[in-house]
């Protein structure tokens, strides 16, 4: 996705782009083995949405054409919050379009293939970056074709969107230069999701769903939306040693135990679609580029190169359409000078960081809450965690908490926009009376 999105935003300003994919591409809407998280549940958030429609005009009117399904924010999604109840239903005047992986990629894939100087190279797995001998400027890459072949491409500008970063980080290794800090929150989160064929009797009340677990006590989650072809995508999670079952009997049980009965009920009678899907994930990493003084000319990880996020969030996809916006809008400025390249990185992860920080922090709150969880806590965390308490509360209560607290969730907004004084009163007023009980 970060890829696709790239190739948008590079389009604008280079004669040729050129898309190296170690997977051949499927022309349905199917999973492909390079990116095994296709199986399992992807919102794209609004945030998200809106930089793809920045970078490609067609994309929301393609994705409803081809099955999404529209729903209004936040009334088409419960969110159960464990303790309190379900968010009340309101409409924001937005809405989020929900369909599996492999059908948000092969739209942004259909935008970036309609683009005259995107090329396509499926079946080509990068070996290797290339650079000058002390590393400090990118030549190229090599790459191996689809008949194992081994070539060599030369480019200006090389984008690792690879996903776990390795081409960036050998090419630092290798040549010897500063290397990025890592941060990371181990959060052992288990993942098994199916699909099931939306009943006629299914409620009309929401179209999709969040279950919340009681944290700290507990870690079960239940995500489940409405996806292309009249079917719901259920993602059960589970964290630290629980994980939910990949066998009939034993998911429709995890179900049942949920904070909330809401998801059990609504599928125990519905026809479930293909297999159960596993997904392990050990632990969220931000590779503070940030934080380099110095960065190879003509190289730039970007998405989850950089910074790979908890996926109960939902924020990888969305933050990377976001950064291709941010790259796009960077390389206008840049055109008039001299060399709009040269500096081109360090300005990118000093802009892109606001893009990446309010997502990180928004999830590592939540996720340091377990005291098993790996990571750093931060000095202000037990504040940080009576504010969010407080910010639910007020939300439940006003409607206009409750549609800023969405927009920054959903990445429409900074986080800095809660700090307004008539939200801040309301949650200071919740935070006083949290004490008092
Ligand atoms: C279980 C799970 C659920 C998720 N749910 C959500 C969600 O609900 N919402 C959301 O926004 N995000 C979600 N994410 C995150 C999301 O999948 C990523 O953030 C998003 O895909 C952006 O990643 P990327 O493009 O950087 O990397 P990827 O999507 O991993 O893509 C990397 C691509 O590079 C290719 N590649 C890798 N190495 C090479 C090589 N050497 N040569 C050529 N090609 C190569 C791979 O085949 C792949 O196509 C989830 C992640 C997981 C693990």
């Amino acid at each position: 996705m970060a890829g696709l999105a790239i190739a948008g935003a590079l389009a604008d300003h280079f004669e040729r782009v050129i898309v190296l994919e170690r997977d051949r591409l499927p022309d349905q809407a199917v999973p492909r083995a390079g990116t095994p998280q296709s199986r399992h549940l992807h919102v794209l958030l609004p945030g998200g949405q809106r930089a793809l429609i920045d970078l490609f005009p067609h994309f929301e009117r393609d994705l409803t054409n081809a099955g999404s399904v529209p729903l209004r924010m936040s009334r088409g999604i419960r969110m159960e919050i464990p303790g309190l109840g379900p968010l009340p239903s309101r409409d924001f005047g937005w809405f989020l379009y929900c369909a599996s992986r492999p059908l948000i990629e092969l739209i942004t894939r259909r935008q970036a293939e309609r683009l005259t100087n995107v090329t396509m190279r499926p079946g080509c797995r990068v070996l290797e970056i290339i650079a000058t001998s002390d590393g400090t400027m990118i030549t190229g890459i090599v790459y191996e074709d689809a008949d194992g072949r081994q070539e060599t491409l030369a480019a200006d500008l090389v984008v690792d969107a690879s996903g776990r970063g390795a081409p960036t980080l050998d090419l630092l290794r290798s040549s010897g230069q500063p290397m990025p800090d890592e941060i990371v929150i181990g959060v052992d989160l288990h993942y098994t999701t199916t699909t099931f064929v939306i009943p006629q009797d299914a409620s009309t009340d929401w179209r999709g769903i969040a279950t919340h677990p009681h944290a700290p006590e507990r870690s079960r989650g239940g995500y489940m939306l409405p996806i292309e072809g009249n079917r719901w995508v259920l993602t059960l999670a589970g964290r630290l040693g629980e994980r939910p079952p990949a066998e009939p009997e034993g998911f429709m049980d995890y179900a049942r135990r949920l904070e909330t009965q809401t998801i059990y009920n609504a599928i125990k009678h519905a026809e479930r679609q293909g297999g159960f899907e596993r997904y392990g994930y050990p632990a969220s990493v931000w590779r503070r580029f940030d934080r380099l003084r110095a960065f190879p000319r003509g190289l730039l990880p970007v998405g989850d190169s950089i910074c790979r996020f908890n996926p109960v969030y939902g924020q990888g996809m969305s933050v990377a359409a976001q950064e291709a916006r941010l790259l796009n809008q960077l390389l206008k400025r840049r055109a008039t000078k001299p060399d709009p390249l040269a500096g081109l990185a360090l300005a990118f992860f000093s802009e892109s960081l606001p893009l990446v920080e309010a997502p990180w922090n928004m999830s590592a709150v939540p996720d340091l809450v377990y005291p098993e969880t790996r990571g750093e806590r931060p000095a202000d965390f037990e504040s940080r965690l009576q504010y969010n308490g407080a910010l639910m509360r007020a939300a439940m209560r006003d409607p206009a908490v409750h549609r800023l607290m969405a927009e920054v969730q959903q990445l429409l907004k900074p986080p800095g926009v809660l700090q307004d004084p008539a939200v801040d009163r309301l949650v200071q007023l919740e935070l006083s009376q949290m004490a008092a009980e």
